[in-house]
């Protein structure tokens, strides 16, 4: 098999079997193809598909896999109900030329006895990991197995998940992965709204007042150009436009430095606003560089 240009192949081919995936991916490497790996829960959108159309600049082969992933969901979550949309998302891949899909079925990651996982520590346990208690244990542990059995040479993240992307690095880093992370900006809705899978949850009055959210991330960044407060007062400045909002409920609002997500106190160097906040039945998250 020569190396193949991402879409220019014999079209995309759909995996469920580790054993099967494991084969066309020692075939691309044998041959000296490079590996761009979008690993993905599916419902996919057009935050999705940008990861998907930079994973074809950058590999020979682009991989996507779609996986729900039961470990990173808690008793109290959506696993159930999460959007799926099997067929959608089949169509989609094919058009943005992926070559590989990787659709496994749970047990096939998670056979029954399945017991070993990753912890992830500290990065882990704050912000988001402090609402959902082992959600990145959860995010990891599958995220470690896709990397050993896809082997990507790259894998794309979306920026919209801020702390996954900093657990993702620290995994990598921890684990020694030989795989480059890139991470890309959110691709949001005209009103600012960042895409997500579970937007689709949101109806009517809920899903205009989840604006609010990157109104108070573009406030606080205002704030900031506008030079001078420290990282509270640029955190007040966005809670108050959640505030203003009566149907949203702030969650956190955190001011935190890009690579530990721990607090910042002061202005010396950019740092990254981090939010969630509830509107109706779905729990949003956001954030924004500053500086
Ligand atoms: P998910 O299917 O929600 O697990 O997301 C799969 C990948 O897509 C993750 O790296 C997400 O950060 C990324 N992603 C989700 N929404 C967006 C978005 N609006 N813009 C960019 N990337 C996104």
């Amino acid at each position: 098999m020569s190396p193949r240009r991402a879409g220019s192949g014999p079209g995309m081919e759909r995996v469920t079997r580790i054993r099967v995936m494991r084969e066309r991916i020692a075939a691309i490497h044998r041959a000296g193809g490079k590996i761009a790996f979008v690993p993905t829960m599916g419902a996919l959108h057009e935050g999705h598909l940008s990861l998907i159309r930079e994973a074809r600049r950058c590999g020979t082969a682009t991989a996507v896999s779609i996986f729900v992933n039961p470990l990173q969901f808690g008793p109290a979550e959506d696993f159930e109900r999460y959007p799926r949309d099997p067929e959608g998302d089949r169509e989609k891949c094919a058009a943005e030329g992926v070559d590989l899909l990787f659709e496994p079925e749970a047990a096939e990651i998670f056979p029954p006895g399945h017991a070993t996982t990753v912890r992830m520590g500290p990065v882990g346990e704050i912000l988001e990991g402090a609402a959902r208690s082992g959600h990145f244990d959860g995010v990891a542990t599958v995220v470690a197995k896709l990397f050993l059995i896809v082997q990507p040479q790259v894998a794309l993240f979306g920026q919209k998940d801020y702390q996954q992307t900093v657990v993702i690095r620290r995994l990598v880093r921890d684990l020694d992965f030989d795989v480059k992370i890139a991470v890309l900006p959110t691709v949001r809705e005209p009103d600012g709204l960042a895409m997500s899978s579970r937007n689709r949850y949101l109806k009517g009055e809920d899903r205009k007042a989840a604006a609010a959210l990157y109104r108070a991330l573009r406030e606080a960044q205002a704030v900031a150009a506008a030079g001078g407060p420290d990282p509270r007062k640029i955190e007040a400045a966005a809670k108050r436009v959640i505030e203003a909002e009566p149907r949203m409920a702030l969650e956190y609002i955190r001011a935190a430095d890009p690579e530990t997500l721990a607090p910042v106190e002061t202005r010396d160097k950019p740092f990254v606003l981090l939010l969630a906040a509830r509107v109706g039945p779905v729990r949003l998250i956001d954030n924004i560089m500053i500086g």
